[in-house]
């Protein structure tokens, strides 16, 4: 007696890179690799329990104007934590850094 196989066809949906979205305005490149002209920045901070996880957060910034607005954004949401990092700064340093930026 022969055994048959019953088949049906599954269709998996995968997501693929296609480009950036300015975390600031919005902007869209279809270029899948970052632009020079983009900033990638990423904060945190290292306060109690799972806050310091979930604070990791990672932006996409098509220009100078958005990147700046991005960094008061994350001192306002990180700048006052202990052990804040924004970007390559320490929270101190870039609250130092933005008074020359008014
Ligand atoms: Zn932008």
């Amino acid at each position: 007696m022969e055994l048959r196989e019953r088949r049906k066809e599954i269709v998996k949906n995968t997501f693929v890179s296609v480009g950036y979205e300015c975390d600031i305005c919005g902007v869209t490149t279809d270029i899948v690799s970052l632009p020079d002209t983009w900033h990638e920045l990423t904060h945190s901070h290292n306060g109690w329990g799972n806050d310091s996880c979930d604070s990791v957060e990672t932006f996409h910034l098509c220009s100078p104007k958005c990147y700046i607005e991005q960094v008061k954004s994350s001192v306002k949401e990180v700048g006052n934590h202990q052990g804040a990092e924004i970007g390559e700064f320490t929270g101190e340093f870039i609250i130092e850094l933005l008074k020359f930026f008014k």
